[in-house]
């Protein structure tokens, strides 16, 4: 009898399948990887080949250059692909675009490695699908239970209120270069803002290949070509990294807001400078997490990184049999910059 960690198991550059011969999201160069999603802490440059949705294979190109790997193969959710022993799958994750857990079939057990997920809408992406599985491996970004996100309706029209009430500033919006940034302007334009949204140059080309793969953003222009006057009332985006650096005096009396599940920690969004906090993650809430676990219900649960140990005494408590992988190299949103959420960390602020 094969045990699971016969099928997959953790190794120091990542979760390996002996019976295919592959690694799933690898943290060093290796001879074949299944990728889950873009992400840059899970997307890396230099394997030998890389099976992955076409929209990851795309983002990939786009950060790293199209050489960075000889040989892709696109795979379609729900596509079964033959890899030695075992037969990969990947199904939506509803993380960013193309993003998927990677199932994995060998000796008539099922592994469902979810890469990062979460399950409310999100225009921008197809929705999780869950997969019954024998072992599900989770992410524990927020886990614990003082994590649950608000409607993100209600945290998007906190912006537009603002521009309402302060016509002559702007709001200017830190949200991370890949997925998040997106969903955000979708969600403006979901609520009615259809007036033209201004980007920092480090978003430009990302915004432009989800437009280019079939997702609506609307009216997008460069900051840097416009006045002041013309940003008045009007909303601009960019990366963290560029929320109080010398590129933001150029705007008409920025509002400061910040897109992260984070920001529903009060001293965090104080910390980071961050006037207006809009708790919108593209990771699962305590209340997604333990939901999925309990829809599920697999033999076993396996937790990659993030708050483990409060997802495994959970599991525990609810007859679930969960244990931490402790996996090195996974940041919490997706390798943008030092504490997961590109803000300075705390002693730095
Ligand atoms: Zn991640
Ligand atoms: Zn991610």
């Amino acid at each position: 009898m094969t045990s699971f960690t016969d099928i997959l198991c953790p190794t120091p550059q990542g979760l390996y399948c002996p019976p295919g011969d592959f690694f799933i999201d690898p943290t060093r160069p290796s001879p074949r990887a299944v990728v889950t999603h873009g992400h840059s802490d899970h997307a890396r440059a230099g394997h030998g080949s890389v099976l992955a949705t076409a929209e990851t294979l795309a983002i990939m190109g786009a950060r790293y250059g199209e050489a960075f790997t000889p040989a892709r193969q696109a795979a379609r959710y729900g596509e079964k692909h033959r890899i030695g022993d075992a037969t990969v799958w990947l199904s939506p994750a509803g993380h960013v675009l193309g993003s998927a857990q990677a199932v994995i079939e060998a000796h008539g057990r099922r592994i469902v490695v979810s890469g990062d997920y979460k399950r409310r809408p999100d225009p921008t992406c197809a929705p999780f699908e869950p997969v019954p599985c024998d072992v599900f491996v989770t992410e524990a970004t927020f886990g614990l239970p003082v994590f649950r996100h608000p409607d993100d309706g209600k945290e998007v029209a906190k912006v537009l209120h603002t521009l309402e009430l302060f016509p002559e500033r702007c709001v200017l919006v830190g949200a991370y270069a890949l997925g998040k940034a997106q969903r955000i302007i979708a969600l403006f334009r979901r609520a009615g803002h259809d007036a033209p949204i201004y980007l920092h140059g480090a978003l430009e080309k990302l915004c432009g290949l989800y437009t280019s793969l079939g997702v609506e953003l609307g009216d997008l222009r460069l900051a840097k070509d416009a006045d002041k006057v013309e940003l008045m009332g009007r909303i601009v985006m960019a990366p963290p990294s560029a929320l109080g650096d010398r590129w933001s005096r150029r705007l008409p009396e920025p509002v400061t807001a910040f897109a992260s599940g984070w920001m529903r920690v009060r001293a965090r969004a104080r910390q980071g400078g961050i006037e207006l906090p809009l708790v919108i993650s593209d990771h699962a809430d305590w209340d997604e997490l333990t939901a999925t676990l309990t829809e599920l219900s697999p033999q076993e649960v396996w937790v990659t990184h993030g708050r483990e140990d409060a997802l495994v005494h959970w599991a525990g408590l609810n007859g679930l049999k969960a244990k931490p992988l402790h996996l090195a190299g996974y940041d919490e949103e997706g390798g943008e910059g030092p504490e997961g959420d590109g803000l300075k960390p705390p002693e730095a602020a």
